[in-house]
């Protein structure tokens, strides 16, 4: 029977919103295309298709992100947890329930969202920003943070440059994003105390997707893994003799997955194994002093499960 019954597929783009400049641009386009994708930008679009997939990705600013999911003019989007959080606590404090989530950190634009404090003055703790204005581009998070702890302070909600609202009287502490806090010491603050560990997720919209779309997504999502598993990974290589074995064992109780293969002349082996981060020089120089010979470390690009 012919199966004209069954509706057509159609090859529906997923589509991913992604920062156009800033911080958590360039490290979303170099995952994108570490996961296969290729695409071409022009200065001024917005919009670009992928030329070897069905995806299509917003350059957008970040703030834009998560609202692109809740309306549905996107599926995926790669956007800091502080924005997605914020503009969902927005959407709660409407009494809503949005529906977008997390579905898994990436694994950079790492910072924190921090309580900072004038420098000169003491700190107590959390009471002490009972009556204080606090200065911040998180509004609907510091909200929810100061709820939770019962204490009443006054929220200043700033669009950018939050760290210089005290020093302008704006302000008594901020509410900002840390990462090395540079920013705030020049500023004479603080951090405090920590409302969120930040850093890029991959924000989801809760809506099952069409058939096309999930089978795009599932294997971008199986992609992604594969680049973060390998991220820091190095593979160590190297060569030994079968006698000088168990001392270069003992040199390798925390690497990962260690493999000994034969050579074709029996007295050897070689060896590899994973090391997560960098190889320190030390365990190099050890493992060489233990007989391992022709030693490399290679950077690992991709890990199938
Ligand atoms: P846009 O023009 O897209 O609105 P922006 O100026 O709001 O950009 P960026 O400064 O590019 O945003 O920061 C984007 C994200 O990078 C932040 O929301 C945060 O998740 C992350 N990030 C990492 N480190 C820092 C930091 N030290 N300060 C600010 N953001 C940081
Ligand atoms: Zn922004």
């Amino acid at each position: 029977m012919a199966d004209t019954a069954l509706p057509a597929v159609r090859r529906e783009r997923l589509r991913i919103a992604i920062q156009k400049k800033g911080r958590l641009g360039e490290p979303a386009r170099a995952l994108l295309s570490a996961c296969g994708l290729a695409w071409r930008e022009t200065p001024d679009r917005l919009f670009c298709h992928a030329d070897n997939a069905p995806v299509d990705l917003l350059l957008v600013r970040d703030d834009d992100i998560p609202r692109l999911l809740l309306e549905g003019h996107c599926e995926w989007g790669i956007v800091g947890r502080n924005v997605l959080g914020e503009q969902l606590a927005r959407v709660r404090e409407q009494g809503a329930e949005p529906a977008v989530r997390e579905e898994r950190a990436l694994g950079f634009g790492g910072c924190r969202l921090s309580i900072a404090v004038p420098t000169a003055l003491p700190w107590n703790g959390v009471a002490d920003l009972a009556g204080q204005r606090i200065a911040t581009s998180h509004p609907a998070l510091l909200r929810a943070w100061l709820a939770e702890r019962g204490i009443a302070a006054g929220v200043v909600t700033l669009s950018g440059s939050v760290e210089i609202a005290p020093g302008l009287g704006q302000a008594d502490a901020v509410c900002d994003l840390v990462s090395s806090g540079a920013t705030l010491a020049a500023n004479r603050l603080r951090p405090v105390e920590d409302l969120l560990a930040s850093e890029a997720v991959l924000a989801v919209g809760a809506a099952p997707l069409d058939p096309a779309r999930e089978a795009t997504a599932s294997t971008l999502r199986r992609r992604i893994d594969c680049v973060l598993r390998a991220r820091d990974r190095r593979l160590l290589v190297f060569r030994a003799r079968r006698d000088a074995l168990p001392g270069l064992m003992s040199l390798l109780t925390d690497v990962e997955a260690p493999t000994v293969c034969p050579t074709e002349d029996g007295d050897s082996v070689s060896l590899q194994a994973l090391w997560h981060g960098q190889m320190p020089w030390q365990r190099l120089e050890a493992l060489e002093r233990a007989g391992a010979r022709g030693l490399m470390v290679l950077p690992v690009e991709r890990m199938l499960a």
